[in-house]
């Protein structure tokens, strides 16, 4: 069991960075927990390019799934049903009761 486990809601830009960063250079004792419904999340600044046509869905969006391995993160294709700032009340729908955002370290 680790010492402490950082749940990231989202797999938003922030949380693509912290992914990558967390693959490059493990932190001992530490878990993620990514919560995300989507399994691809879009690259921002190629949106415009794939509107165009210029990009393919493929090319402009990043795949979670292979990043959170990387990251050796657990992936919960799931919403978070409230705000995380509000930990006591944050609550995701399939996310088992040990990770929950009320558990999980901020
Ligand atoms: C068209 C466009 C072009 C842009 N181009 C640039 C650029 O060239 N350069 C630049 O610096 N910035 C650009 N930006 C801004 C940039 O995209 C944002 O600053 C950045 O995405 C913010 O990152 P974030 O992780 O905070 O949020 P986001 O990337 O918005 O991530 C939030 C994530 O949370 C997820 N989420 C929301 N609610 C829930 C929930 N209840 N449960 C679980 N997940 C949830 C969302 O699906 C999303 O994946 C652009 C934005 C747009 C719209």
């Amino acid at each position: 069991m680790s010492a402490r486990r950082i749940l990231l809601a989202g797999g938003g830009h922030a949380h693509v960075e912290v992914l990558r960063r967390f693959g490059a250079s493990p932190a001992n004792g530490v878990s993620i927990v990514l919560v995300s419904p989507d399994r691809c999340t879009p690259y921002s600044g190629m949106l415009p390019g794939l509107v165009a046509g210029h990009y393919t869905h493929d090319e402009s969006h990043i795949d979670l799934e292979p990043l959170a391995r990387y990251a050796r993160a657990e992936f919960v294709r799931d919403r978070m049903a409230k705000n995380v700032a509000e930990p006591t009340t944050t609550q995701s729908a399939t996310l088992p009761a040990t990770t929950q955002p009320a558990n999980v370290s901020k």
